[in-house]
C-alpha cells in the first residue's frame, strides 16, 4: 500500500513539524535523522497515535486521518518491544490477534506459523526473561505478523542489538516484506541498514523531510550535503 503524507502539520510546544511526502508501496523505506528531529512523531502520525493539526494521512488510497489506530492497516514494533513479562511467547504473540487472548483455531494456527517464521520454534512457552534481546524482538515481530496488516512500522526496533543480530533481523524483515508484500517504514540510526536492504530513504531534520530518494543514491558521495554531514558525524560516534 502506498502511504501519502499530505502536508501534515504537527507541533510539540515550540517544535513545529511539517511532513509532505509519498512513500513507495510494497517496499522498505528507511527513516534517518538526528535525535529529536521528528522520526518517531512521523511514525506515530501514520499509526494514528498522534493527530495532525492539519493535512492528511492517506494509506492505500484511503484517507485515514480521522481513524483510530486499530482501524488503520498498520502494525508497529518499538525498540523496547512491549512484551508482557508474565506471558509466554505464544501469549505475547497472541496479543497481536486478540487483546484478551480469546483465540480460535485459526488464531492458534496463525500464531504457531508466525512463531515458526521468526525462528522461535521450541521456545513457545518461555517467558521474556528467558529470551535473548534478539529473541524478544522476534516475538515482537511475530506479534506484528499475526495482525496481517499491510503496513509495518519499526521504530529503532533493532537499535539495542549488536551488528550481527541486527543484520539477521534486517534480513528477516526484508524476507517478510517480500513474502507479505508489505510497506515497511523503519527508523534507524545506521545508514548502512538502508544500504544493506537497498531501501527508499527519507532524511528528517528539525521536523522536516530534507531529502528523499533511493538510499544508494542519497548515501553516495554525490548525495545531499546534509546527509554527508550527518554520516560524517555518525562515524565519529
Ligand atoms: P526522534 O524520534 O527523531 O528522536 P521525536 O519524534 O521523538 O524525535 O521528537 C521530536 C521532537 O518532539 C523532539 O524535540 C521531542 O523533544 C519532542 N517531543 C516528542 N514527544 C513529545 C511529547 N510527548 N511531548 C512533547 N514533546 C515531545
Ligand atoms: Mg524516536
Amino acid at each position: 500500500m502506498s502511504i501519502v503524507i499530505d502536508d501534515v502539520l504537527f507541533n510539540y510546544g515550540e517544535m513545529q513539524m511539517r511532513f509532505d511526502t509519498e512513500l513507495p508501496a510494497n517496499r522498505i523505506t528507511s527513516i534517518i535523522g538526528p535525535s529529536g528531529s521528528g522520526k518517531s512523531t512521523l511514525l506515530n502520525i501514520i499509526a494514528g497515535f498522534e493527530q495532525p493539526l492539519s493535512g492528511k494521512v492517506i494509506i492505500g488510497g484511503q484517507d485515514m486521518t480521522d481513524l483510530s489506530p486499530s482501524a488503520r492497516p498498520v502494525s508497529m514494533v518499538f525498540q523496547d518491544n512491549n512484551l508482557f513479562a508474565h506471558l509466554d511467547v505464544t501469549q505475547n504473540v497472541g496479543l497481536g490477534r486478540s487483546p484478551n487472548l480469546k483465540l480460535n483455531a485459526a488464531d492458534h494456527q496463525a500464531i504457531m506459523s508466525a512463531i515458526a517464521r521468526v525462528g522461535l520454534n521450541g521456545k513457545e512457552h518461555r517467558k521474556p526473561e528467558a529470551l535473548s534481546g534478539g529473541e524478544r524482538q522476534r516475538v515482537a515481530i511475530a506479534r506484528a505478523l499475526v495482525r496481517q496488516k499491510p503496513v509495518l512500522l519499526l521504530d529503532e526496533a533493532f537499535a539495542s542489538l549488536g551488528p550481527a543480530l541486527r543484520h539477521q533481523m534486517l534480513d528477516l524483515i526484508d524476507a517478510l516484506q517480500q513474502e507479505n508484500a508489505m510497506s515497511v517504514l523503519m527508523v534507524t540510526h545506521t545508514p548502512e541498514d538502508a544500504l544493506r536492504l537497498k531501501t527508499w530513504l527519507i532524511f528528517i531534520e528539525n521536523g522536516q523531510i530534507s531529502a528523499t530518494g533511493e538510499a544508494e543514491e542519497l548515501l553516495s558521495d554525490t548525495g545531499p550535503q546534509a546527509l554527508q554531514h550527518y554520516m560524517g558525524n555518525q562515524q565519529q560516534d
